[in-house]
């Protein structure tokens, strides 16, 4: 079976790996982003370079929606020349982006007044794990829709993990990047006391990860922390809005989360000092600098 025409809307640090990845895959692939400048290595590649999200979704059987927050997803999906303008019944439409559960919801049910079905596929993994098809989807939407885009997802992913219902994958996205947020702030609380108070920090860093509190992302943003590489991978911005996210969530359901509140804190200091656009591990730096 041929594989579905795909259209990507948003060629940030993911959206690019992902349409990288979907040509290397012999897919059709339309791509728009706002900045066409970030369109251009992409257009020489073999993509088509849609003028708006509209041109994209008429396009392309699968649209698949990877940029900011909210109100980036609004902008592409929504309008005159936004992308459920574009689309048919029959189109699958994803929206891979972290968002907010509400907003998920309601743009599910815009999706649904036009015939169409929405997939909120969030992902895990980072800009490599996108450019070479090994990231994770939470998926939430019907079984059927699913099926129709699992050929995407596999070109994508390693893992594609049906979660429930519309914003089932949102929250399960947005718990995720909780948990995350609080560990990297916490480990940049704990790794600033132990160089500011003197002791060895190659040695008590050794220990500390390679024991009981030394997760996967406690490894990884050490290893960044250490050797002071703060390449963008993950903005520090998003992180914060990720954590907003979380906790506009759990008001929702009377789940305070306070350690989520402490986390934000930490981030938004150091967005206040100019380190927004930065890597989220270098959240550290904000304190070794007090
Ligand atoms: P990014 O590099 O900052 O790219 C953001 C994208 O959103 C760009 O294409 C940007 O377009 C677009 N955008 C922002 N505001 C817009 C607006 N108002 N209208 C239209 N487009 C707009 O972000 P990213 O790292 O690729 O992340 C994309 C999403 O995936 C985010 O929700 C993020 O939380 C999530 N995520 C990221 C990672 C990661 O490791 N980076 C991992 C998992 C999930 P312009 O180029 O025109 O600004």
């Amino acid at each position: 079976m041929e594989n579905p025409r795909v259209a990507i809307l948003g060629l940030g640090v993911m959206g690019s790996g992902m349409a990288a990845r979907l040509l290397a895959e012999k897919f059709q692939v339309t791509v728009y982003n706002r900045n066409p400048q970030k369109s251009i290595a992409l257009g020489d590649n073999g993509a088509f370079v849609a003028s708006s999200p509209r041109e994209a979704a008429a396009r392309s059987e699968v649209v698949i929606s990877m940029v900011a927050d909210d109100g980036a997803s609004r902008a592409v999906w929504s309008g005159e020349n936004g992308a459920l303008a574009g689309a048919s019944s029959t189109t699958v439409l994803i929206e891979s982006s972290t968002l907010s559960v509400g907003w998920v919801k309601r743009l599910a049910a815009v999706a649904a007044q036009r015939g169409c079905e929405l997939l909120d596929a969030p992902v895990t993994g980072t800009k490599s794990h996108a450019a070479s098809g090994q990231l994770s989807f939470l998926v939430g939407g019907s079984a059927e829709a699913l099926k129709k885009a699992q050929p995407v997802f596999s070109a994508l992913g390693r893992e594609t993990v049906h979660l429930g219902p519309t914003g089932s994958g949102a929250l399960v996205k947005l718990v995720n990047n909780f948990l995350c947020g609080v560990q990297a702030a916490s480990l940049a609380e704990g790794f600033s006391l132990i160089e500011k108070s003197g002791l060895n920090y190659d040695k008590a860093v050794a220990f500390l990860i390679n024991g009981a509190a030394g997760s996967p992302l406690i490894k990884t943003v050490s290893a960044r922390a250490t050797a002071r590489d703060f390449t963008p991978i993950f903005l520090m911005r998003l992180m914060a809005k990720d954590l907003i996210y979380a906790s506009e969530e759990g008001n929702q359901h009377r789940v305070p989360l306070q350690t989520a509140a402490s986390a934000l804190a930490v981030f938004q200091q150091a967005i206040a000092t100019g380190r927004g656009e930065e890597d989220f591990s270098a959240v550290i730096e904000s304190l070794r600098q007090q």
